[in-house]
């Protein structure tokens, strides 16, 4: 676990999140759990059923 980092940062990550991931369709979307860092894991959470846009990704907490 030393090694974990968080998906979109180096930072040391606090919490493995279940989470969908879209490019253009959120119906379309993939199921994942990636580790997030503090920052991050409240910006995907405010983002919301929109989703947090990340290198073209959409990213959302949940599989719903
Ligand atoms: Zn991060």
């Amino acid at each position: 676990m030393a090694l974990q980092r968080c998906e979109f940062c180096t930072a040391h990550p606090i919490q493995e999140v279940a989470v969908s991931r879209w490019v253009r369709d959120p119906d379309d979307c993939e199921r994942l759990t990636l580790w997030f860092c503090a920052k991050h894991l409240q910006r995907v959470k405010k983002a919301g059923q929109k989703g947090f846009a990340h290198r073209g990704l959409f990213y959302k907490v949940g599989f719903w």
